[in-house]
């Protein structure tokens, strides 16, 4: 199964890309984690990607296109993965689909998670995740950053 999980910061992508990639026994591939990663390892990806994810914007399609694609060519994703977070504009789609066919392989199916705009805003103002043991709330859940990541979602 190969699977895209497409929604709103907020939707709950996340939670649902454990339950549903568990069921499947694919990975989960969430671009957001693997961003945060490489800010948390201070890599030159790190560095690049945190100015965007900071001010709420979307990493360049370049940088988050080749980060994707070694992703997609580990061995644990030839048998399927679930996406998370990805595509999120129209020319990662495209560059999705073509590696797909690159590979003569495609989608099995696109899940949308759609949730109320107000409920978005609640639950990310509110949001805590659990980083070395102890609840802090991520910098781009600040309510500003929340309303523009929102804007991008539906811009993009
Ligand atoms: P998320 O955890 O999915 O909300 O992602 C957190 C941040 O990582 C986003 O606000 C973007 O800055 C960046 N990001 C995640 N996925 C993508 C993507 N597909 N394209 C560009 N930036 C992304």
């Amino acid at each position: 199964m190969r699977v895209v999980l497409l929604g709103p910061p907020g939707a709950g992508k996340g939670t649902q890309a454990q339950i549903i990639a568990g069921r499947l026994g694919v990975p989960a591939i969430s671009t957001g984690d693997i961003f945060r990663a490489n800010v948390s390892g201070g890599t030159e990806l790190g560095t690049k990607a945190k100015v965007y994810m900071d001010a709420g914007d979307l990493v360049p399609d370049e940088i988050t296109v080749a980060m994707v694609s070694d992703r997609l060519a580990e061995p644990d994703a030839k048998a399927g993965f679930l996406l998370d977070g990805f595509p999120r504009t129209i020319a990662q789609a495209e560059q999705l689909r073509s590696s797909l066919a690159d590979l003569g392989q495609r989608l099995s199916c696109v899940l949308e998670l759609v949730v109320d705009e107000d409920e978005l805003v609640r639950r990310l103002s509110g949001r805590v995740v659990i980083v070395d043991g102890k609840p802090v709330q991520r910098d781009d859940d600040k309510p500003e950053t929340v309303r523009h990541r929102l804007e991008v979602y539906h811009a993009q």
